[in-house]
C-alpha cells in the first residue's frame, strides 16, 4: 500500500504518514455512469452560490488552524499563512456575489422571429493538480468558479501538503458542499504520472486545470491532447522587475524586497529578475542589498520571521546549484550566497549582481529567496532582457511617468503589467500567462467561464 508523509521543512522533522491511493482506488472515486454527479449541475446558480459563500464562511471561521497546518507542511511565516486563508475566503465571496452574472445567459439579436442566447454549462468533472506553495489560495481560487459553473472536482495536491488538501475537502464539506461534488485524492509521488495520465483518460473527467512547474503542465496537458479534453496551464515565471531611469528608487526598493521575498522567494509571480538602467543602479543595488540582509530569516511561527525555510530540502539543493553556477559563471553574491547551518531547509537571502541573461540565475525560474541584478544602458535594453526568458507571467516596470512606464511595459510580453506596484493576483482580475507561463485565465470574469461549455441556442 503506497502511503504519503508531510515533512517539518523547519526541522525536518516527520509530521503525519497517509495512506495513499493507487489507479484503481483512484478510478473508484469517480461516480458512475455519464454525466457525473447531474444533482449539483441541476441546482440553481443561486443555491451553488450560497454554499461557495458559506466555504469563504468557514475559511475565515478556521484561519488561525489552517495557517498553522500550512505553515508546519511547508514553512510560510505564520503572517502570510493566515493572509493566504483570508485571501482564499475573498474569492470564495467574490464568486458567491460576482458569479451568477458572469454565468447568466446571454441574449443575442438574431433577427426577427427567433431568440437566440449563449448558455454558460458546466463541463462535468474537472481534475485539478495543485503545487504546495499557496497550498489553500490556488485550491480555491480554481475551486470556488469551477464549482459555482456547476462542475465538480477531483483534487490531486502535491504530497507535502497533504494536510491541507484534506483540510480544504472537509472544509467544504462543513459548509455543505456534497461529498461527491469536491473530492481530494492522495498519491504518493512516484505514481502521479500514471495516476493523472489515468483520470485524464477516462470519459468520466472532462477536464483538467495545473497549475505547477513547466514539466509537469507538459505531461498533463500531452494526456489532455491526447483525449481531446479542455486544459488549463498556471506554469512557472521569471517575472521582470524593470527599474527605468526616472524610477523612484526607495519605492522600488520597497516592492523588489516584497514581491520577491514573499512566500520566502516561493511564488511564480514573484519578480526573479531585477533589470535596473546604469543611472540608478549602483543606488538601486545597494539599497536592495541592504534591505534584503536585514530580513529577518528563522521559525515559520514566529511572528516576526520575515522569511521562513524552502518546503523541502530538495528545492534548496536545486537553488543553490542555480546561486553556484552564476558565481562560477562570474556572478558577484553581495548578501546571502547559500543555505543556513542547522536543522531545516533554510537558504540565506541573496543577492546577485554583474548577472549575465544566459546564467541559471536568469535563464531559468528560480524558486527561492534569490533576486539577480542587471544593469541596462536604456529602455531598448531592459525591453530586451525582461524578455529574454521562455517565460511570460508578470512583468512591473517602476517610473516617475506611468505613461512612460507603460510604453516600455508594453513592449514586455506578460499575462499582466503592473506600473509602480508589485505583481499579484486579485480576485476581480482575470490571472494566467503567456509563452511557457501557460495558458487559460483564472479569476475574473474569465476564470468563472473557463470550465464551461458557450452553448448556442437558437429558438425559431
Ligand atoms: P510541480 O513539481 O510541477 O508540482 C505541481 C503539481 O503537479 C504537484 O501536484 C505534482 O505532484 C504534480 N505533477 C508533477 N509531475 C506530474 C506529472 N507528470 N503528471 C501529473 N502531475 C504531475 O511544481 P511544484 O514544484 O510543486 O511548484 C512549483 C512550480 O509551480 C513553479 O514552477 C511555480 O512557478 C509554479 N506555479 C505557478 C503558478 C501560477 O499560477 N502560474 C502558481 C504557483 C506555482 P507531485 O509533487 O506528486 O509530483
Amino acid at each position: 500500500m503506497p502511503e504519503v508523509s508531510t515533512v517539518d521543512p523547519s526541522t525536518g522533522q516527520v509530521l503525519a504518514t497517509y495512506p495513499a491511493a493507487d489507479v484503481d482506488a483512484v478510478r473508484a472515486v469517480l461516480a458512475p455512469g455519464q454525466p457525473p454527479q447531474p444533482g449539483w449541475a441541476a441546482r440553481p446558480v443561486n443555491k451553488r452560490d450560497e454554499l461557495v459563500s458559506a466555504v469563504g464562511d468557514r475559511l475565515r471561521e478556521e484561519a488561525d488552524e489552517l495557517a498553522a497546518l500550512m505553515t508546519a507542511e511547508m514553512g510560510k511565516p505564520i503572517g502570510e499563512a493566515r493572509a493566504e486563508v483570508a485571501k482564499s475566503a475573498t474569492a470564495c465571496e467574490y464568486y458567491a456575489e460576482h458569479g451568477p452574472g458572469f454565468l447568466a445567459p446571454q441574449q443575442v439579436d438574431t433577427g426577427a422571429g427567433q431568440r437566440s442566447w449563449v448558455g454558460h454549462e458546466p463541463l462535468g468533472v474537472v481534475l485539478a493538480v495543485m503545487p504546495w506553495n499557496f497550498p489553500f489560495w490556488q485550491v480555491l481560487r480554481f475551486a470556488a468558479p469551477t464549482l459555482l459553473a456547476g462542475n465538480t472536482a477531483v483534487l490531486k495536491h502535491s504530497p507535502n501538503v497533504t494536510g491541507c488538501a484534506l483540510a480544504i475537502e472537509r472544509v467544504l464539506r462543513d459548509a455543505g458542499v456534497p461529498e461527491d461534488v469536491f473530492r481530494s485524492i492522495v498519491v504518493a509521488e512516484a505514481e502521479v504520472p500514471e495516476v493523472s495520465r489515468a483520470l485524464i483518460e477516462d470519459d468520466r473527467v472532462a477536464a483538467v486545470s495545473l497549475t505547477g512547474s513547466e514539466r509537469a503542465g507538459a505531461a498533463v496537458a500531452a494526456a489532455a491532447g491526447r483525449a481531446v479534453k479542455k486544459s488549463l496551464l498556471e506554469l512557472g515565471g521569471s517575472d521582470p522587475f524593470v527599474v527605468l531611469a526616472d524610477a523612484d528608487v526607495e519605492l522600488a526598493v520597497a516592492g523588489a524586497v516584497r514581491s520577491r521575498f514573499i512566500n520566502s522567494g516561493q511564488s511564480c509571480l514573484a519578480a526573479k529578475r531585477f533589470v535596473v538602467h546604469r543611472d540608478v543602479a549602483e543606488e538601486f543595488t545597494a539599497r536592495f542589498a541592504a534591505a534584503v540582509t536585514a530580513l529577518r530569516v528563522g521559525d515559520p511561527r514566529d511572528e516576526a520571521t520575515a522569511v521562513g525555510p524552502l518546503a523541502r530540502a530538495d528545492l534548496r539543493e536545486g537553488l543553490l546549484r542555480q546561486v553556484r553556477t552564476s558565481v562560477e559563471a562570474g556572478a558577484t553574491v553581495l548578501t546571502g550566497g547559500g543555505p543556513l547551518e542547522g536543522p531545516g531547509a533554510f537558504f540565506a537571502p541573496t543577492v546577485l549582481a554583474g548577472v549575465t541573461l544566459d546564467m541559471p540565475v536568469m535563464a531559468e525560474e528560480t524558486f527561492g529567496p534569490v533576486a539577480a541584478v542587471l544593469a541596462v544602458a536604456d529602455d531598448d535594453e531592459a525591453v530586451q532582457a525582461a524578455n529574454a526568458t521562455r517565460y511570460g507571467l508578470g512583468a512591473s516596470v517602476w517610473s516617475a511617468d506611468p505613461e512612460h512606464a507603460l510604453a516600455v511595459g508594453r513592449r514586455i510580453t506578460s499575462g499582466a503589467l503592473f506600473v509602480n506596484a508589485v505583481v499579484a493576483s486579485d480576485p476581480r482580475l482575470p490571472f494566467g500567462g503567456t509563452k511557457r507561463s501557460g495558458y487559460g485565465r483564472e479569476l475574473g470574469a474569465a476564470g468563472a467561464l473557463e470550465f464551461t461549455n458557450a452553448r448556442t441556442y437558437v429558438v425559431g
